[in-house]
């Protein structure tokens, strides 16, 4: 891929303005979502005058943390459809926004431990296949060509049993996807405004026509939340409720290493999933802690246990060091599915839930949630994830295909 369009350093990508008195349209959250959700806006809209409000710095929250994984093989039609849509957008949007985010499609692996974890994985290939969606079986030894590093020994405590696999699913790097869409976003006319916190909302009844922030008020027509961790903190100052818990999620890299991992490997059963970065970390992941926080950390046992199950299905990352962890604040929803649509308060918009799994919807949320800020209405692919399926029970349960953090 051609990388002439890489310009020298980020902090050319886009002007720093100070906020207007008045937008359109108000973004709060400067992450992958917010920023996607105004690129959509200004591109397929014409919304220009719209502001992206960031109380920190671009990308600073879950986007510049998460682990990169982007696949669509989720088990419901309505979350196939929309990750699906996601990962095709992930297809063309190096090309559309002119930079080079190295998507790289080397094929995710979740593996399969027990009777219970097989039946559920092929059951998932069907429906998979049946949405279009390029989902296969591998048997172990499928799984060891694959992964050589992989131990598929039956004396393990959970012997790989198989795995589900998709090869169009992968990685992205996340700070240059944001670049990307930030540096388009200014380009049409977008005001990213960072350190700029919201801390409250200005409202006419039951209307939204303004927001408080750290910077002074700001006037506007109408408002989308982006706030991942902190929507439900929103929600509040907006006088609503969000069903949403927040809780840490952390991660880890090694040192670099050569090229020893091919692909993507997660184990939802021991609970890690590892990949290899381009520079060469190998990149971790496991669950969330269980509690419930706002602190962008979490607890050593959980970094224990996953170091566990990790040298368990690699032993040869029994040599390799942690260079560094971290932690980020995730919104997860009771079925494990985002909430996307309308709110209470008429013209305030909200995108949150996506939990451990957000990095790999960003443009199909980008793109759903816009046409729902810019048209007061859902979106096809958006419907079916509204806020009322929590007093509906049309819930869309994808705890199987979410279990651990991707
Ligand atoms: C360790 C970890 C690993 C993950 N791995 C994966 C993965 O492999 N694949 C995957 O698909 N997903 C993964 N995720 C999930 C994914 O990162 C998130 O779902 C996604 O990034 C959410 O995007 P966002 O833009 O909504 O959130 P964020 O990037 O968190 O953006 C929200 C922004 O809102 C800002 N904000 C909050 N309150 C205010 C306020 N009052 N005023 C102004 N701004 C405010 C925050 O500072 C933040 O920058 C992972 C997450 C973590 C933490």
């Amino acid at each position: 891929m051609s990388t002439e369009h890489l310009p020298e350093h980020p902090e050319f990508l886009w002007r720093n303005p100070d906020p207007k008195k008045s937008y359109d349209a108000v973004i709060v959250g400067g992450g992958g979502h917010g920023l996607a959700t105004a690129y959509f806006l200004a591109k397929n809209h014409g919304m220009t005058n719209i502001a992206i409000l960031e109380k920190g710095w671009l990308a600073g929250g879950n986007m510049a943390r998460n682990t990169t994984i982007i696949r669509s093989n989720y088990l419901w039609d309505e979350s196939a459809a929309i990750y699906e849509h996601s990962l095709k957008l992930w297809e063309i949007l190096p090309e559309e926004l002119e930079y080079d985010f190295l998507f790289s499609q080397r094929g995710v692996m979740n593996l399969a431990h027990t009777l219970g974890d097989v039946r559920e994985s092929m059951r998932r290939v069907g429906a998979n296949q049946l949405n279009g969606i390029d989902a296969e079986w591998l048997d172990p030894k499928q799984v060891k060509e694959l992964c050589p590093i992989l131990n598929i020994s039956d004396n393990i405590r959970y012997p790989v049993m198989g795995a589900t696999y998709q090869p169009r699913a992968g990685i992205a790097k996340h700070d240059h996807v944001a670049w990307a869409f930030a540096r388009k976003c200014d380009e049409l006319g977008v005001d990213i405004i960072q350190n700029c916190e919201v801390t409250g909302f200005i409202k006419d009844g039951d209307k939204v026509t303004g927001v408080q922030t750290s910077r002074g008020t700001i006037n506007t027509e109408k408002v989308g939340l982006c706030a991942a961790g902190h929507s439900s903190v929103l929600a509040e100052m907006a006088g609503f409720r969000l069903p949403i818990q927040s809780h840490p999620l952390q991660a880890l890299v090694s040192e670099l290493h050569e090229p020893v991992h091919p692909t993507v490997v997660m184990s939802n059963h021991v609970h890690v999933y590892v990949s290899q970065a381009h520079k060469g970390e190998l990149v971790m992941g496991a669950g969330v802690d269980s509690y419930n926080g706002y602190g962008q950390r979490g607890s050593f046992h959980v970094i224990e246990e996953q170091m566990a199950a990790a040298v368990e299905l690699f032993p040869i990352f029994a040599r390799a060091h942690v260079l560094r962890t971290w932690g980020g604040i995730v919104d997860t929803t009771m079925d494990a599915s985002p909430i996307v649509g309308t709110t209470p308060v008429e013209n305030m918009f909200v995108n949150c839930g996506w939990g451990t799994g957000g990095f790999k919807g960003t443009p199909a949320a980008g793109l759903t949630f816009a046409h729902t800020i810019a048209t007061g209405t859902p979106h096809e692919l958006n419907k079916p994830f509204s806020l009322e399926r929590f007093e509906t029970g049309a819930l869309i349960d994808e705890h199987g295909a979410a279990a651990v953090a991707h």
